[in-house]
């Protein structure tokens, strides 16, 4: 017997209020890191040695799923799992087809995850049957020895045999890529044009701040208005109306036919229309990826098996969200905007 059978629908008992926050944002995106580990070691994302929680400081699988329901109860249509590598976390396809029932009920508009992609071959067919349309896979170059040297440990050709399991499955595949300064810059055509050749939407973004990494972040922002600029001189890129509920904005690229989206958080702002919060895999929230300020869930969640003292806990904290974050990359030797790495509030 599944171990998710006896948890309820996100819509059981009476509606309760969605999630408002104090800037009138409607918070309908929440994203899960459903672990701090990764099989990967991204040069701006981690360190080389990192420390990992132990097991017990880290939500079970069936708590993650109270979690989410209880945010789909209050109204998030959007569930992004990410990680760490979220396809790394021994069990996790229970959780995603465990979740599928809010796709069906209909309280949930999509369900889908951010990956790089290593355990996608495995994992592609049985994302699709939890009725996961869309993934994100994130992608910084197709040149296998500068993807190994910029994961540390990944391998390009594993990570493209996932990409073809993904769209043999029927799954929507973007590609993310973080623009880095003398590493992938000159090869964000290249990149373009393989994603659009494939169908696929490419989305670059900024470096953040946010935990220490060996390297200097001023070697390695790159801000996309230059890069736009740059593509400018090559295609003609038109501003689109479109968007998939994150931070990005869309440009079409006539000669490719495709979509090319840029999260640029600091040369643009992206925080005005911000709609989402994150969750880590210790039930930690955090209201801004760029704020230290932060809400414990897992203690509510612990302590009750009614959502009562969780429900509370998410309100006050949605009453705190800030109105946005404050990147700054333009001192060498500075210190994170943050201190936690983006593995573990999760991309
Ligand atoms: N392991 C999964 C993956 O690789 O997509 C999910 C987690 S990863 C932390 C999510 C995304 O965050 C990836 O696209 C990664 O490139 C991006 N990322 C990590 N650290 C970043 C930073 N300091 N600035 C900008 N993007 C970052």
């Amino acid at each position: 017997m599944s171990i998710f059978r006896a948890i309820s629908p996100a819509n059981a008992g009476s509606a309760p209020s969605p999630l408002i926050d104090p800037f009138a944002r409607v918070i309908s995106y929440v994203r899960v890191s459903v672990t701090d580990r990764c099989d990967m070691r991204c040069i701006y994302c981690m360190s080389e040695d990192m420390n990992f929680l132990p097991k017990r400081d880290v939500l079970t699988l069936e708590e993650l799923d109270r979690l989410c329901t209880a945010f789909v109860s209050r109204g998030v249509n959007k569930l992004r799992i990410t990680g760490g590598e979220p396809l790394v976390r021994r069990g996790i396809m229970g959780l995603f087809r465990s979740l599928s029932r809010h796709l069906e009920s209909g309280a949930l508009a999509e369900l889908t995850l951010t990956t790089n992609g290593s355990q996608l071959a495995n994992c592609a067919a049985d994302l699709a049957a939890a009725g996961v349309r869309r993934l994100n896979l994130s992608m910084d170059t197709l040149d296998p020895n500068k993807f190994r040297a910029i994961t540390r440990w990944g391998d390009l050709a594993q990570v493209l045999r996932g990409v073809d399991a993904a769209q043999n499955a029927g799954i929507a595949v973007k590609i993310n890529m973080v623009a880095l300064k003398g590493v992938n810059e000159a090869e964000i055509p290249h990149m373009l044009e393989w994603a659009h050749g494939r169908g696929m939407d490419l989305t670059l973004i900024e470096v953040m701040p946010l935990g220490d990494v060996e390297a200097e972040r001023t070697d390695q922002f790159l801000p996309l208005s230059l890069v736009e600029t740059r593509l400018a001189e090559r295609y003609v890129l038109e501003p689109i109306d479109f968007a998939t509920g994150g931070p990005a904005r869309y440009l079409h690229a006539k000669e490719t036919g495709g979509r090319l989206g840029l999260i640029t958080p600091h040369t643009h702002n992206f925080c005005e229309a911000c709609n989402r919060v994150r969750v880590t895999c210790t039930g930690t929230l955090y209201m801004c990826l760029g704020q230290d300020d932060a809400a414990d869930l897992r203690a509510p969640l612990r302590a009750s098996s009614a959502d009562d003292l969780l429900n509370g806990a998410i309100d006050a904290a949605i009453a705190r969200k800030p109105r946005g974050h404050d990147f700054v990359v333009d001192r060498r030797g500075a210190k994170p905007a943050v201190a936690r790495h983006m593995s573990v509030t999760g991309g």
